[in-house]
């Protein structure tokens, strides 16, 4: 089937109560891996390339890719996504490409960097609102600045710098017309992201209540949101690795997120740190092998199991032939006549 609207896949996993993983990707293994867990456990999913794997892949060879993963997929909805668009251009060149969804990160100058302030972010992503609505491309903003720094992007820091207000959500909620909304609630990219496990002191669980109980109607997304398990850490470092201990986000917190309005969760750390594990383990024990198939065939299903469990704790897992995909004209129609509301319903305090 063609790629489908971000919106619509968000609007059916708010209806069935699932939230929906957006993994990212940099190359066809990846891809592969994603598309042979989505159809194992018959999940809708969400493809996302971040501006490093755009340069890293090219537009193009990447784009021809997620084509292919939809034709050879066609009982699999796959809306493909922007990760942290740093400017109209970086989400305007994305929607040429024919990506359905972007994200513009508006919580950072251009630099991707520098915190910029809220009158800054609300302008730029309601110029993003505007052009990708009228193209029935969705839209994911953030608000508030997560913490650490990948593929070069972020503000560094540990996540609970600039956690997100509420007040703040509702208002940039109805002046950007967002049809997603990334919060910084202490989730931070990379790899190290708490030096022990993370618990509610930690995670700031009850702003993300909060904000959802302001917005309940509004889809929030969580970054930063590898579990970072230990036994794909101890793969790692049993075969030569060298990764300091580290703690990532509990798969419990992340499903008490979704019963709480989060419908889009990024995970890119765990992925990595299966497919590194295969591989040091394929060179580590056979040293003989010179064939990239050799290690490239593991670290593939080495990643699909990871996303395969991730998108049946999700709850994703079952809900891909439950509706039927709309298309891209047709989502900009609803955009233009109203009927899928840019307006968030707001309740009291
Ligand atoms: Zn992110």
């Amino acid at each position: 089937m063609p790629l489908v609207s971000m919106r619509q896949l968000l609007d059916e996993a708010a209806k069935g109560g699932y939230g929906v993983g957006a993994f990212n990707v940099n190359d066809m293994e990846q891809i592969q891996a994603i598309m042979m867990a989505a159809k194992e456990t018959k999940s809708p999913v969400i493809v996302q390339a971040s501006r490093g794997a755009r340069q890293f892949a090219e537009d193009l060879y990447l784009f021809r890719l997620i084509q292919a993963a939809a034709e050879l997929n066609p009982d699999i909805p796959i809306a493909m996504h922007q990760d942290h668009g740093n400017s109209f251009e970086t989400c305007k060149s994305a929607i040429a490409l024919g990506y359905t969804s972007v994200m513009m990160d508006g919580s950072l100058k251009e630099d991707g960097k520098t915190p910029s302030s809220f009158e800054e972010n609300v302008d730029v992503t309601r110029r993003v609102v505007d052009y990708a609505h009228e193209r029935g491309v969705t839209v994911e903003g953030e608000i508030g600045v997560l913490g650490g720094v990948e593929d070069g992007h972020g503000a560094g820091g540990s996540g609970l710098d600039h956690i997100t207000d509420p007040d703040q959500a509702v208002e940039f909620a109805e002046r950007t017309g967002v049809d997603a909304l990334a919060i910084a609630i202490g989730t931070s990219h990379g790899a190290y992201k708490f030096t022990k496990k993370p618990d509610g002191s930690v995670l700031k669980m009850d702003v993300l209540i909060a904000i959802h109980k302001r917005l309940p109607n509004t889809h929030l997304v969580m970054h930063g949101s590898s579990s970072v398990p230990k036994d794909l850490q101890d793969i790692v470092n049993q075969y030569g690795g060298k990764l300091k201990e580290t703690w990532g986000v509990p798969v419990e917190e992340i499903q008490l997120g979704i019963r709480n309005g989060v419908r889009k969760i990024n995970v890119d750390t765990d992925n990595r740190l299966a497919i590194t594990g295969a591989i040091r383990k394929v060179l580590w024990t056979q040293p003989e092998k010179f064939d990239p198939r050799d290690y490239m065939k593991p670290a593939r299903e080495a990643m699909k199991k990871v996303v395969a469990a991730r998108m049946t704790e999700f709850g994703q897992a079952g809900h891909a032939g439950d509706y039927k995909p709309i298309a891209i004209t047709d989502i900009a129609k609803g955009y233009a006549d109203g009927s899928l509301t840019t307006q968030p319903l707001v309740a009291a305090k």
